[in-house]
């Protein structure tokens, strides 16, 4: 039988070449010249001045919320449909993530829903591209200007997505990106901080490494952390940042297979759309079971299971997790996507004997469904 895996990397570059590099020159730890190389390349590829690298797309959000100055008892705006990253980080600030729910069409922070949540303790925005299509930035960037609020975009799954022709990462004050093994370029762990701000990137420098004081080694004048990325995980990011644009085309020729592969079941399914003028990195090629709850759902993440294909289900909401709770606001497009949304498998190694199965499948598994519906 079959085994599709849901995400997997794609090593096939020079991975192998620049990790024993590392070795055979003897820096295998945060020093070495991969760090700066991998650096450059990647603010290169993103229009920006900076990018500071991190052990993961973590503590590059961690670092980024300090460096935008977040202090205990503020609020954070953040969409309740992400990954738990992103309320996390607020959370390590002492601040206090306020939860907005997500557009129909895209998951995204709705701005609709955004300025409504603004109180007198709002300081920033935390916009998250999710599955990689491109928050809402034009609406988003203006709320945030009228309010005077900065902006941190969580562009973790979102490498190389664009907003006419703009890279996203480079709307807000700052963003971040994560390298995770299933991230569009991986470093098996790892993360970026990239913005134009010369005092933001110094500020995430120097608390990425405790806090050292850049003019005098090993003295230190307030608490930091370690959060520095490996030369090897930077070597490995170096060779998969050279193959980052097959990588998106890739992803973007298995959207189109599916999308025609689906394309006669749109009364039942919500395919992902890309608004005009936009650019989605198809991070996660995601699907909504328009007419079932989550019980259909889970029997139909079941039913492919068995056939081999792993998928997974859209993230829970913050405001479903014990941390985060909260059933006093309602969060109608967050709650329907979460409970009847699935992630097809979306990684550079599918072919299209792979995508047909999974979509004949996924079309058994609804017809399946019709007929225990109308028992
Ligand atoms: C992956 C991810 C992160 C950060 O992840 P790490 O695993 O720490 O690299 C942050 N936000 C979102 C939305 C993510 O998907």
């Amino acid at each position: 039988m079959k085994k599709i895996k849901v995400a997997e990397p794609t090593l096939a570059g020079n991975e192998r070449t620049y990790a024993m590099q590392c070795f055979d020159e003897g820096w295998i730890s945060s020093n070495g010249r991969f760090i700066s190389q991998f650096e450059t390349a990647f603010a290169s590829y993103n229009d920006v001045s900076h990018a500071i690298s991190t052990n993961n797309g973590t503590t590059g959000l961690h670092l980024a919320l300090l460096a935008m100055n977040l202090k205990p008892g503020q609020e954070v705006l953040i969409p309740t449909l992400t990954y738990i990253a992103t309320a996390n980080a607020v959370s390590y600030c002492g601040a206090i993530p306020v939860l907005v729910d997500c557009e129909p069409g895209t998951m995204n922070i709705d701005p609709r829903d955004l300025e409504s949540k603004i109180t007198s303790k709002t300081v920033g925005i935390i916009p998250v591209h999710l599955y990689g299509h491109p928050a809402d930035m034009v609406s988003v960037m203006q709320i945030a200007r009228k309010n005077n609020l900065w902006v941190v975009e969580d562009a973790a799954e979102a490498h190389g997505s664009t907003i006419n022709g703009r890279k996203v990462g480079t709307f807000g004050d700052c963003a971040i990106f994560s390298f995770f093994g299933n991230k569009i370029v991986t470093t098996g762990e790892g993360g970026m901080i990239t913005t134009n701000s010369d005092s933001i990137a110094d500020r995430a420098k120097l608390l990425r490494s405790q806090g050292m004081d850049p003019q005098r080694r090993y003295w230190f004048p307030e608490i930091g952390f370690n959060y520095r990325m490996t030369n090897i995980q930077a070597a490995i990011g170096v060779a998969q940042l050279e193959q980052i644009e097959s990588f998106l085309e890739k992803r973007r020729w298995i959207a189109n297979h599916y999308d025609s592969g689906f394309s006669d079941l749109g009364e039942y399914l919500w395919v992902p759309i890309e608004k005009e003028g936009v650019k989605h990195s198809y991070w996660m090629y995601t699907i909504n079971l328009l007419q079932s709850n989550e019980a259909g759902r889970d029997f139909v993440m079941q039913y492919l299971d068995l056939k081999g294909i792993e998928t997974r289900p859209v993230f829970y909401p913050m405001h479903r997790m014990p941390p985060y709770f909260n059933n006093r606001i309602s969060f109608q497009t967050a709650d329907k996507w979460s409970t009847t949304g699935i992630n097809l498998p979306t990684h550079a190694n599918l072919d299209a004997d792979d995508l047909d199965y999974v979509i004949e499948n996924v079309k058994n598994a609804l017809g399946e469904l019709r007929k225990m519906s109308k028992n």
